[in-house]
């Protein structure tokens, strides 16, 4: 499934594994070198750097990016 190569802050992803509490989705905290993503199952946080963060994530379940700016 494709996923975007670029993450926002906020968005809730979903990774391949799941975490010891069960949970796939996270919501994103933090982007850069080093991604910060919060389980939303437990509210636990992990950092990870970016290439191990974008190979964990199976899919972007919600974007935080808005598509079309209101007028
Ligand atoms: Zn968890």
């Amino acid at each position: 499934m494709y996923y975007p190569k670029t993450f926002n802050l906020g968005d809730i992803v979903e990774t391949k594994k799941e975490h010891p509490c069960g949970s796939k989705q996270w919501e994103v905290i933090r982007v850069g070198a080093d991604f910060k993503i919060k389980c939303l199952g437990c509210n636990r946080i992990v950092m990870l750097p970016r290439p191990k963060f974008e190979k964990s994530v199976k899919k972007v379940i919600k974007s935080a990016e808005i598509p079309e700016n209101e007028q």
